[in-house]
C-alpha cells in the first residue's frame, strides 16, 4: 500500500457507519479523492474539526485496493474561520465546493482547479470576494472542466449574437436571433448581460449591476444543471439566505 501526502480542500463529508466519515477531497496532485476516515466521529482528537467542508488541509493518505483511499491523518493549513461566521460567505463557499465536486472525476489531477478554489476561498475569507467574484469563479471552473459557455458568438452558426441575442444552455451559450428561433429552450437575454459575462471570462473584476447579476445567476444555474444533469443543492441554500 502506497502512502503519500498532498494538499487538499474538503469538498464534502458524510457520516459512514457507527463512527466513521467519508470525505470527498480535491487534492492538488491526485485530483478528487473519496477518503475513508476511520473512527473520525469517535476520536475527536485525531481529525479535530478538520473534515468540515471547505477546510484547507495537508492530508496523509494510504492507498487501498478500491477507488476509496484511507485518510491516515490531517493537518489544518487554513480553516477560513472568518468566512464560517457569515451565512452568506458560507453559502458561497458551499456552492463553490459543490460545483468543483460535480465538475471533476476521481483521480484526475486538477492542479489549476485546486489553485482556483483555494484562491477563491482565501478571498472570501478576507471579505474580498463579492457576488460578481462568484460568477467569475464559476466561469473559470467551467472552463477548466471543458464546459465554458460561449457569450461572444452564436453557439450554433458562429456568427455575431446580434442586437437581440438569446441564450440556449443545450447548445452551449449565446445564440443569434435566427438560430434562437430554432432552439426551443432558448431565452432572450440583454446584450449587456452577454458582454458582462464575456468580460468576466476574460478576467475583468468590475462588479456587474444587481439586475444583470441576478440574470447571470439564473443563466448559469440553468447551464450548469443542464450539463451536470441535476441542479446543485447549494443553489437553494444561496437563495434561502437571499443571495443571487
Ligand atoms: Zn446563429
Amino acid at each position: 500500500m502506497e502512502r503519500y501526502d498532498d494538499d487538499a480542500l474538503v469538498l464534502s463529508s458524510v457520516d459512514y457507519g457507527e463512527s466513521d466519515r467519508l470525505v470527498t477531497l480535491l487534492t492538488r496532485e491526485h485530483g478528487k479523492l473519496t477518503a475513508f476516515a476511520a473512527g473520525a466521529r469517535k476520536s475527536k482528537r485525531r481529525f479535530a474539526g478538520a473534515l468540515e467542508p471547505f477546510m484547507r488541509l495537508r492530508v496523509h493518505i494510504v492507498e487501498t485496493r478500491g477507488s476509496t483511499v484511507r485518510l491516515d491523518g490531517t493537518d489544518i493549513v487554513a480553516g477560513f474561520y472568518a468566512a464560517r461566521e457569515d451565512l452568506s460567505l458560507i453559502a458561497r463557499a458551499l456552492y463553490a465546493v459543490e460545483l468543483c465536486r460535480e465538475l471533476t472525476r476521481d483521480h484526475e489531477p486538477q492542479p489549476e482547479l485546486f489553485a482556483l478554489l483555494e484562491s477563491y476561498l482565501t478571498r472570501l475569507d478576507a471579505k474580498e470576494a463579492g457576488p460578481t467574484s462568484l460568477l467569475a469563479f464559476e466561469l473559470s471552473a467551467l472552463a477548466h472542466a471543458g464546459l465554458m459557455p460561449r457569450f461572444d458568438s452564436c453557439s450554433l452558426c458562429g456568427g455575431a449574437p446580434g442586437e437581440r441575442p438569446r441564450f440556449d444552455q443545450a447548445h452551449g451559450g449565446a445564440v443569434c436571433e435566427p438560430c434562437g428561433a430554432r432552439a426551443r429552450e432558448s431565452v432572450a437575454v440583454p446584450v449587456a448581460l452577454l458582454s458582462g459575462l464575456r468580460a468576466l471570462q476574460e478576467g475583468a473584476r468590475t462588479p456587474l449591476p444587481p439586475d444583470l447579476r441576478a440574470r447571470a445567476r439564473g443563466l448559469l444555474n440553468v447551464f450548469i444543471a443542464h450539463h451536470l444533469g441535476r441542479r446543485l443543492k447549494s443553489v437553494d441554500f444561496m437563495a434561502q439566505v437571499g443571495l443571487d
